[in-house]
């Protein structure tokens, strides 16, 4: 017979090749597999981050409407998370959770945002009806 890996001619039954020492038997199979890690696409303090910046930019009144798009950011990373598959974590429930209540907070505090401006823009248009403009142009 010949070695399996560098095709010395050895006697026959070898258990190893003389000449590079090489095993002649086939390499066996591990029973138990490494499992692969699951590479999560975000970490969970990204999750977290995007929750929390989230709700905080929809907790500012003028500012919610950015809070919309940070918190649908957190879920986006949230839902990527949990799509993976990878290993429970407490940082991304929380993250998701404050991404969601975020987003309901920026949503209402952004038409509530948008009607202050709607007031105040309709109270110039209207008291400035009322002001004489011909003192000033
Ligand atoms: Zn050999």
């Amino acid at each position: 017979m010949y070695c399996i890996s560098c095709g010395a001619e050895i006697p026959d039954d070898s258990g190893f090749c003389l000449k590079c020492g090489a095993s002649q038997t086939e390499p066996l199979t591990p029973v138990y597999a490494a499992q692969p890690v699951v590479q999560a696409p975000v970490s969970p303090t990204n999750v977290l981050v995007w929750g929390i910046v989230g709700l905080a930019c929809a907790c500012t009144f003028f500012g919610s409407f950015l809070g919309i798009i940070f918190s649908a950011i957190g879920m986006k990373k949230h839902r990527a998370y949990l799509n993976s598959g990878a290993a429970y974590s407490t940082k991304v429930k929380v993250g998701g959770i404050l991404s969601k209540v975020g987003l309901g907070v920026g949503i209402a505090l952004t038409v509530l945002c948008v009607l202050y401006f709607i007031f105040i823009i309709a109270m110039i248009v209207f008291i400035g009806r009322e002001v004489d403009w011909s003192y000033i142009f």
